[in-house]
């Protein structure tokens, strides 16, 4: 069950106890209370976990401060659209919206190698005006004996050249629950100068044990990446194992599914599954295009495979797009073959804006001539 209370409720306010009194009330009943912070509006959800069956919803209804009460028997209690439930306000993270309307790039590095790639592609962010990337430190390879990230040795530069260029959020995939600690370590010796998202890699999608340990911290929002061979159904229900700890702030990314189905691409492209994602659930939408595709040669037209996918995203109403850059990808210890290189990225973005314009042109026609 959830209960949503009304948008002017401070977060400290004594109403609240009242709520989590009734719910105490009640036997084999958690209450876990969540704010829920979006663009237009901020609102305390709290959520009953347990035995609700026989909770009655008037229980809380008849409460002054309580807009509405969703009784949620359905999948994905936490991050689902339910009927009568508010919108999907999503959340806001280092001064941006990250939302089922917003749209963020985040190119970098899928492998910190050096100080040097660092550097040159933070810089080209910053002159194409981005403030979010990727850097990965901890590498979840196939073989034992491939490069396996810097780890933590890295995030000392990673989060200094941050600052040094405007970057906001840095994704960064963690494949252990104390890489958490590093990170939050790193970060505050370096005095905090940027934000990550911790993503959880496909190979972890199912990790459970680690999805709860992700969910109990507040301080990092999630990237959390589809399993690649589980249907999206479970994926969702992973990422409820994330909410159901107290951590809502999640965006689901679509990578491509493992099938030789999808040959010659490196996984079968699923981005038909971004509208899907967004009726389902209140997450934003995030794409990966360089680990669907995994190779970046072009079609007759001129145009990569990989700016093809990326467009069928977005115009499809993708809230955030992951990439691989390199600025030498000769040089990338990591999926060297999709790396898109700094002075492709003017041209790469501008091809995200034409796509985006007509997203929006065909929302707003959608608008006009509604299908029931
Ligand atoms: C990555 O983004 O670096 C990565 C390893 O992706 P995935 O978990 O989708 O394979
Ligand atoms: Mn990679």
């Amino acid at each position: 069950m959830i209960i949503i209370l009304k948008p002017e409720t401070p977060p400290d306010s004594p109403d609240i106890q009242k709520v989590l009194d009734v719910a105490a009330g009640f036997e084999g009943v958690e209450a876990r209370k969540h704010l829920v912070e979006g663009a237009s509006r901020s609102l305390i959800e709290v959520y009953l976990i347990g035995a609700t069956g026989p909770v009655p919803t008037e229980a809380f209804e008849k409460l002054d401060c309580v807009e509405s009460v969703v009784r949620v028997s359905e999948k994905y209690r936490i991050l689902g659209r339910h009927k009568g439930q508010v919108e999907a306000v999503g959340f806001s993270y280092q001064g941006l919206t990250f939302d089922q309307d917003s749209l963020h790039v985040l190119p970098g590095l899928c492998a910190v190698d050096s100080r040097q790639s660092v550097e040159e592609m933070f810089a080209g962010l910053k002159a194409a005006g981005i403030q979010t990337s990727r850097m990965g430190a901890y590498k979840p390879r196939t073989s034992p004996y491939d490069f396996q990230g810097l780890g933590k040795e890295c995030l000392p530069y990673v989060f200094e050249l941050a600052g040094k260029y405007d970057i906001k959020v840095i994704a960064m995939e963690i494949v252990h629950e104390s890489q958490i600690d590093e990170i939050n370590e790193a970060l505050d010796a370096a005095g905090s100068p940027t934000g990550v998202l911790l993503q959880v890699g496909t190979r972890n999608a199912q990790n459970f044990e680690m999805l709860k340990v992700i969910g109990q911290q507040q301080r990092f929002p999630v990237l959390f990446k589809r399993g690649m061979g589980i249907t999206l159904e479970e994926s969702l229900n992973a990422c409820e194992y994330v909410a159901s700890e107290g951590n809502r702030n999640i965006i689901l990314c679509l990578r491509g599914m493992k099938t030789n189905l999808g040959d010659p691409h490196r996984n079968f492209v699923d981005f038909g599954h971004v509208p899907v994602v967004k009726r389902l659930t209140r997450m934003p939408v995030c794409v990966d295009p360089s680990h669907s595709v995994g190779r970046k040669e072009p079609a007759p037209d001129g145009i990569t495979d990989i700016q093809h996918v990326t467009a069928q995203g977005v115009i499809a109403g993708a809230n955030m797009v992951l990439v691989d850059f390199h600025p030498d990808p000769s040089k990338a210890l990591c999926d060297a073959p999709q790396a898109l290189t700094v002075p492709e990225l003017a041209p790469y973005l501008e091809d995200i804006q034409i796509v985006r314009e007509a997203y929006e042109k065909r929302r707003a026609l959608a608008a006009r001539y509604p299908i029931s």
